[in-house]
């Protein structure tokens, strides 16, 4: 671990950090520069955590250097990645890039109602299931191969990305030629078989944070992929669950800047599943496009409270539209723009 002091620390705060890391067990070694001192600390536990040193006063950095992951962390492309897709769209550069659609592919009628209005309001890639991780055995479980082939088709009529989920590994070659994205979600985010195998595939991966994950955990899973060669991760903070009821579950939304500190990783943010709620979910997309998200995922249904999963979290397609409208205005100040 390498602690770098400011510039300006005093001697008496350096030393009071060389005594902490003695104190933790660490073998120090200081290198005193004309301007800064930096203090490498050999001998680190993998689970010690940096920010009791990063809280000290006179340090200004705190660069952990055995960190559980490598290749997701910042340090191994300080620049950030950005995903590219055939069509031109980016993902993680200055653009940030709404995905919306219905939580299920239900009916060709619904897909094709839904898909033309929220293309029309801008969005860049249609999300939809078409295997379904229900919570219940009797719930609708998705059309399956059906689902894809009605994805694929609205996504080329208007225009837009195709992203659904993968459960399992044999249905990831059924799923390659109709999407463009494939979706892990949060109960598969350590389903760590799946997420080898989609290491060895040459398609970007939104992996999503589990219902109880910690983001060191989050990031480990994006290790799994990205060990196998598959570079191209979006992660995804989709609500964890906390003790408050009142929300289905409890977006993080400081999991955006905390993600974009640690990994180069592009970060995305589901209020729909964060929130399920649908009056919650516009003020959390707009919060989470002010926090730094550099994509959004949103549900949205042509006619909700008929939608077969997640309707009382999903827009109608006029909220949608408004909160794009919005969107566009919140981006500039943050530096961004709406792809
Ligand atoms: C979904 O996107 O419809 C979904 C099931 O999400 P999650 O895995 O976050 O629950
Ligand atoms: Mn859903």
């Amino acid at each position: 671990m390498i602690v770098a002091m400011q510039d300006s620390a005093s001697e008496e705060q350096i030393q009071n950090v060389v005594e902490h890391l003695v104190r933790m067990g660490f073998s120090v070694h200081r290198t005193t520069g004309e301007r800064q001192t930096v203090l490498a600390a050999v001998g680190a536990r993998i689970d010690f955590d940096t920010r009791n040193l990063e809280v000290l006063s006179g340090v200004e950095h705190v660069h952990r250097i055995s960190a559980p992951y490598k290749l997701a962390g910042r340090s191994f492309r300080p620049d950030g990645t950005i995903i590219e897709f055939a069509n031109g769209l980016k993902i993680g550069g200055e653009e940030v890039v709404v995905m919306a659609g219905p939580c299920s592919v239900e009916s060709r009628d619904q897909l094709f109602n839904v898909s033309e209005k929220i293309a029309k309001a801008g969005a860049r890639v249609l999300r939809g299931g078409a295997f379904k991780p229900r919570s219940s055995p009797y719930s609708f479980q998705g059309m399956g191969v059906e689902g894809l082939k009605l994805l694929r088709e609205a996504g080329d009529k208007f225009n837009m990305l195709v992203i659904s989920e993968v459960m399992e590994i044999s249905q990831i070659d059924m799923m390659l030629p109709y999407v463009d994205l494939f979706q892990v979600g949060a109960r598969n985010m350590q389903n760590f078989n799946l997420l080898r195998e989609l290491g060895k595939m040459k398609k970007p991966v939104l992996l999503k944070r589990g219902i109880a994950a910690t983001l060191e955990e989050l990031l480990l899973s994006a290790e799994y992929i990205m060990a196998g060669g598959n570079y191209q991760v979006i992660l995804c903070e989709r609500g964890i669950r906390t003790f408050e009821t009142y929300t289905r579950n409890t977006l993080d939304i400081s999991a955006i800047p905390i993600i974009h500190k640690l990994s180069h990783l592009p970060m995305t943010s589901d209020p729909s599943h964060g929130t399920g709620l649908r009056d919650k979910v516009p003020p959390m997309a707009r919060a989470s496009v002010a926090a730094g998200a550099d994509a959004l995922l949103i549900e949205v249904h042509h006619d909700p409270d008929k939608a077969l999963s997640d309707g009382a979290q999903s827009l109608y397609p006029q909220q949608f539209s408004q909160l794009m409208d919005e969107l566009r205005m919140i981006a500039p100040a943050v530096g961004r723009k709406i792809a």
